[in-house]
């Protein structure tokens, strides 16, 4: 089994790379990596694996990197935090393109297993219009009024999913993740998310000897958030599942994005004072993930503390800052 042929789309990303670097640690010998990006801005990179730079917009591209696959996993998609799905709403629907082309290709090349990564960002907007939530489940993504552009493009993927399941017989299997953060991802230019932003901007409060942080909309603003090693496991345990339907992979560990902060404050031992901008893009006002249903199918959910990833997180930006101001490369 540990010789068939792995492709991660998306394999330079956060995410994807920490899939790439799990198969590599199971025994896997055959992994195609394919990314957009120029080799060099890859979080996470490998000799053994085979990397592929190339465009996976593209259909060509997409029929190259399904040859003679067994199993593929689509991580890839143009994303980044609210500060960039609000202000980038054409980019985010273009990455469409991405899974209709390896749809078709998987389903040509006929592979086993189609794995798509969905969003929390697909889910009705009323129903998250309070900081006090009801967690999500899966049913309540329709009637569909997702978010504008971003989450617009992953409801239709997975239904694109579903379709070429039912009507071509190909296998997919779709996770909607609910805030992933961790090392190996982005922290700084734009596209970071809350917990990777509220560390960097804590560090560098720290470092320059500022005494006030800016926080994105009141901090109100409830959350959960999933730590990075069971975001893989969700992957690989739902795409090896019998879960035809989209199912939520999250943490349903609550906290607002004022408990978020005053937490990476205590892991680094100071306190500042908070500047809310209100006029910041902030997102929904209450989101949490209801782990019913994958409880059901799997007896597992997410359970990784937050505390306890935010550790993690927060210790690997931190390297990461003092690198990058010491003057060596590293990719944010
Ligand atoms: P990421 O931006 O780190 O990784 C995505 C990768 O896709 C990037 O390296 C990017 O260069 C690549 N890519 C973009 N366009 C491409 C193209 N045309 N061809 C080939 N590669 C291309 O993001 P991530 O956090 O690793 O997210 C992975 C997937 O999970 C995405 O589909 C994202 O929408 C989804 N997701 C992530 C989160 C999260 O919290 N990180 C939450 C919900 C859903």
């Amino acid at each position: 089994m540990k010789d068939k042929l792995i492709l991660v789309a998306g394999g330079g990303g956060f995410i994807g790379g920490h899939l790439v670097a799990h198969f590599r640690n199971a025994g896997y010998t055959r992994i195609r990596s394919v990314d957009v990006k120029p080799f060099d801005e890859w979080y996470q990179q490998f000799d053994d694996v085979e990397n592929v730079q190339a465009d996976l917009k593209l259909r060509e591209a997409c029929v190259k990197a399904c040859r003679g696959v067994s199993e593929v996993y689509n991580l890839a998609a143009d994303m980044g935090g609210m500060g960039f799905i609000e202000n980038n709403k054409a980019l985010c629907m273009l990455s469409v393109l991405i899974n209709t082309h390896l749809l078709q290709a998987a389903q040509e090349a006929k592979v086993d297993r189609f794995f798509y990564a969905s969003s929390a960002c697909v889910y009705n907007a009323d129903k998250q219009r309070s900081e006090d939530v009801v967690p999500l489940k899966e049913a309540d993504a329709y009637p569909a009024m997702p978010e504008d552009g971003y989450g617009w493009e992953k409801l239709f993927s997975e239904r694109m999913c579903r379709h070429f399941r039912e009507d071509f017989g190909l296998v997919t299997r779709v996770a909607r993740f609910h805030n992933v953060y961790g090392p190996h991802g982005t922290w700084d230019g734009g596209r970071e998310k809350a917990p990777a932003a509220v560390c960097r901007k804590i560090i560098n409060a720290v470092e320059t000897g500022a005494d006030e942080i800016e926080i994105w909309g009141d901090g109100k603003q409830t959350r959960s958030f999933m730590y990075i090693d069971d975001c893989v496991e969700g992957i690989l345990k739902i795409m090896h599942s019998d879960i035809e339907e989209p199912i939520n992979l999250g943490s349903d560990e609550l906290t607002t994005i004022n408990g978020l902060v005053e937490m990476v404050e205590d892991i680094a031992g100071v306190e500042f004072k908070h500047r809310h901008n209100l006029s910041a893009p902030k997102g929904v006002n209450g989101r949490n993930s209801d782990n019913t249903l994958i409880k059901k199918y799997l007896g597992w959910a997410p359970g990784i503390r937050l505390r306890d990833g935010m550790e993690r997180t927060y210790h690997w930006i931190r390297e990461e800052y003092l690198k990058l101001h010491r003057g060596e490369i590293v990719r944010t």
